[in-house]
């Protein structure tokens, strides 16, 4: 249903954004990839979904600027890209923060400007953006994360009102911990942050907040991406949707 849209994901090269990727393309869409990674496996993956990829640095506004200028028009916008920081308030790198916020923050802002007057030409768009359960509540040692998460949810809910009669949705997709290399690789920060053990960290942090003490999988993130890109979704707008095995529930 999706033959004849373009659809960026930004941070599609791993992970959560590879999903989203994979599903839109299974729909028929065009699709744009970003993020990095080794040059063969991004080769690969054009070759698999028939894409265009764009390296560009999302932490900078030039590097947005860049990837929307080559990306070109897009119908379907995935502000998906994203990174972590375990520390506590009072250790956390300055650089850190700022790359944080504009990574999974100031990103989504100037990717949806760029695409926007598009959209609106043709009268149609959908821009969902990944979030996470820490748009909704907080962890201790995630400061930036947070901070930023619960900005973009605020950032979502806004661009929705904006483009609410001009066909265009956007929607926000929370989920809690996902078996992805972003969450593998903050085990060991979080592993001296709280002086625990691997396991430790798996069951007593990232597992215990999530009650059906399994991992989110990418791919159940991304069914309800494809979903929000139906036309049945049209009145779905300003959501943010929990898919954290119950967290927020709590
Ligand atoms: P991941 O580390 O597997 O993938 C991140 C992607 O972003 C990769 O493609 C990477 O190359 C790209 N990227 C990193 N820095 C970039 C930059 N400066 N410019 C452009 N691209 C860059 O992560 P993931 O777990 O798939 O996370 C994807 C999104 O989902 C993030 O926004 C993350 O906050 C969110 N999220 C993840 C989880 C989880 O448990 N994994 C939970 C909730 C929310």
């Amino acid at each position: 249903f999706l033959s004849g849209k373009r659809a960026l994901v930004t941070g599609s090269t791993s992970g959560i954004g590879l999903a989203i990727a994979r599903a839109l393309h299974a729909e028929g869409a065009e699709v744009v990839l970003n993020g990095f990674g080794p040059e063969a496996e991004i080769a690969a993956l054009c070759v698999e979904l028939g894409a265009q990829h764009v390296g560009a640095d999302l932490t900078t506004t030039v590097g947005v600027e860049e990837l929307m200028a080559k990306a070109g028009p897009v119908d379907v916008l995935v502000n998906n890209a994203g990174m972590q920081h375990v520390s506590p308030v009072e250790d956390f790198p300055p650089e850190k923060w700022d790359m944080i916020i504009a990574l999974n923050l100031s990103a989504a802002f100037h990717t949806a400007r760029l695409a926007v007057p598009h959209m609106k030409a043709q009268g149609w768009g959908r821009i969902i953006c990944t979030a996470s359960a820490h748009s909704k509540a907080a962890s201790p040692f995630k400061s930036a994360y947070v901070a930023a998460k619960h900005g973009i949810a605020g950032l979502t809910k806004t661009l929705a009102l904006e483009l609410a009669e001009h066909g265009i949705t956007a929607n926000a997709i929370s989920p809690g911990y996902v078996w992805t290399p972003l969450v593998e690789n903050q085990i060991p920060d979080t592993m001296a942050a709280r002086n625990m053990t691997r396991e430790q960290v798996m069951n007593d942090v990232l597992l215990a907040g999530q009650p059906t003490k399994k991992f989110v999988q990418p791919e159940e993130v991304a069914a309800l991406a494809v979903f929000l890109c139906r036309n049945e979704a049209q009145n779905i707008t300003g959501a943010n949707y929990s898919i954290d095995g119950g967290w927020t529930a709590k």
